[in-house]
């Protein structure tokens, strides 16, 4: 039988309950344990896929095709646990559900209500995941202990133990012990009321992890186990790691977190073996050469907009032995001030997904620069498209080339939707989403980066390139180098004269790992690099000084 391990949040929200989960995952993974990890998001959207980046940050897409929270992006980085739609579930998703069953008269007459019937909603999403392969689930609750939103939810995980063993379900709460600058005090009360909150609802945490950004000291630590009643080693504590956010399961561990968990819920688990990710740490750590990719988006100024985006760029940098740092570049800026004073010096552009006009010609003014200066170019989903129409207008001369999405009636539809799409009226969870099979064509940039000719791939997206324009394209330098065979589209675009320029119409983002980059992000950072070691030694040839302006490391620093 599963155990199942439940994660609260109390005083604050953005406190890396994901990070957690997903160490935690990741330690339990390392001791030869199974395990799954899911969200509970209380808001009552269906899910994220009609947010706004600002208001959600990314949409993390799994492979069975749900749109989810970003969360699960870190899950998938830190573990091995297989995720489904059944990994996240909103308050809305969870209403939905019961509203139907209500319509179709499941209930038979009776009134529907939160306690049972939402509740036991809730209850029966977490047992979907549990199967006779799996150790451990990790649920994590979404929201502030203490918010309305997430009452159910928190009561339906306090009525899971019932009937269950002492040692089959645990609760970890993770809080934060502020630090008042002005009487230079760690403050435990905050946690003493969350965890009063919890106990009203009916919830003993049996571990309490304390983030803070000074250490929290034996003496500290006695008053939270005392005044929370959870035993002295229960008590771990978080601190800000100041290098990379993949310390966090080591910070864990060095407190034996992993071996509580295991006593706790009585597992036979063999010892931890963290080789691998302590070597990746140390080659991020040591790593001497650094390079400069300029990300031209929309949401910049709002980094978890683009998560895995600067994850894969870190694990690119490891796979390299290389920093990696990012220019934040706003598409809108690069329309008023013109490519090169903003992307000079770069050893990369990237262009990320995206919907709607706003930004899409500054976009296509970057690439076109990247294109024309020979500077290595990654486009992603919207940085294909873009990639896509600004070669039409520029290469292949059809002035007006552009995609329906922004100008419906363009002369020269080069990226568009296809027929099936134009019949959908309603936006949540209709587009191309989810892992599909691409063709890699031999000989192509991209069949030497992943080293084989079959691949999967995630989308998110709704418009296509049009297959009507392929030949011109062709005459003109591109190349598809990527296909997805049942349907005919195209998936991978390149440029043959130019030292590296790849575009994809999916999300290679989504399955990159520190410990194993994606293999297109890999290669771009490679040509990166490389673009600057030439620059170096051209300019050092001339006696021209170098001016290698590296910003801030790329790894999510908190
Ligand atoms: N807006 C484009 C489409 O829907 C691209 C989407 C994306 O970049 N994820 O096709």
């Amino acid at each position: 039988m599963a155990k199942h391990i439940f994660i609260t949040g109390g005083v604050v929200s953005s406190l890396g309950k994901g990070l957690t989960s997903a160490s935690i995952g990741m330690l339990l993974e390392s001791r030869g344990l199974k395990v799954k990890l899911q969200k509970f998001d209380p808001y009552i959207n269906v899910d994220p896929g009609t947010m706004s980046p600002f208001q959600h940050g990314e949409v993390y897409v799994t492979n069975d095709g749900a749109e989810t929270d970003l969360d699960l992006g870190h899950y998938e980085r830190f573990t091995n646990a297989p995720l489904t739609k059944d990994c996240n579930f909103t308050t809305g998703k969870i209403y939905y559900a019961v509203i139907q069953k209500e319509r179709e008269g499941k209930y038979l007459g009776r009134t529907v209500q939160v306690i049972p019937h939402i509740t036991d909603e809730i209850k029966s999403c977490v047992d979907r995941l549990v199967d006779a392969d799996t150790d451990v689930i990790i649920t994590e609750i979404g929201g502030t202990v203490g918010d309305i939103e997430s009452l159910p939810f928190l009561e339906a995980i306090r009525q899971f133990r019932i009937g269950k063993k002492a040692n089959d379900v645990l609760y970890i709460h993770l809080t934060l012990i502020p630090y008042l600058r002005v009487s230079g005090e760690l403050k435990t009360k905050p946690t003493q009321q969350s965890v009063g909150k919890l106990r009203e609802i009916g919830i003993q945490p049996d571990v309490l992890i304390c983030r803070a950004e000074k250490p929290i000291g034996q003496e500290l630590r006695e008053k939270i186990s005392l005044f929370c009643s959870v035993p002295l080693d229960c008590v771990i504590e978080e601190k800000d790691v100041d290098f990379s956010i993949y310390e966090v399961p080591l910070v864990l561990m060095q407190q034996k977190l992993d071996e509580i968990l295991v006593k706790k819920l009585g597992l036979a688990a063999r010892r931890p073996n963290v080789r691998r990710w302590t070597e990746m740490l140390d080659t991020l750590r040591n790593a001497k050469a650094k390079c400069e990719i300029a990300i031209v988006g929309k949401y910049t100024g709002l980094h978890d907009a683009y998560k895995s985006i600067t994850e894969s760029l870190t694990h690119a940098g490891i796979a390299n032995r290389a920093r990696v740092a990012i220019r934040w570049i706003r598409a809108e800026e690069v329309e008023r001030e013109g490519p090169k004073k903003l992307l000079q010096g770069v050893g990369g552009v990237l262009v990320p997904g995206g919907f709607g006009m706003r930004g899409t010609e500054g976009k296509m003014a970057a690439i076109r620069w990247a294109r024309e200066n020979r500077i290595p170019y990654f486009g992603l989903c919207l940085g294909m498209q873009c990639a896509v129409i600004e070669f039409a207008r520029n290469v292949c001369g059809l002035k007006e080339a552009n995609s329906t999405e922004f100008v419906a009636d363009t002369p020269h539809p080069v990226i568009s939707l296809l027929e099936e799409q134009k019949k959908i009226t309603k936006l949540g969870g209709t587009m191309r989403l989810g892992a599909y099979p691409c063709r890699v064509e031999k000989g192509s940039r991209a069949a030497a980066a992943y080293g084989k000719e079959e691949v999967s791939e995630r989308h998110r997206h709704r418009y296509e390139f049009n297959n009507h324009y392929r030949a011109i394209f062709e005459e003109n330098g591109m190349t598809f180098s990527g296909i997805y065979p049942q349907a005919d589209l195209v998936e991978i675009v390149e440029l043959r004269d130019h030292p590296w320029f790849v575009a994809v119409q999916y999300h290679p983002e989504f399955q990159s790992k520190p410990t194993a980059a994606h293999p297109l992000f890999r290669e771009f950072v490679r040509a990166a690099l490389d673009g600057r070691r030439a620059t170096t030694r051209r300019r050092t040839r001339t006696g021209t000084p170098l001016a290698l302006k590296v910003s801030e490391p790329t790894d999510g620093l908190r």
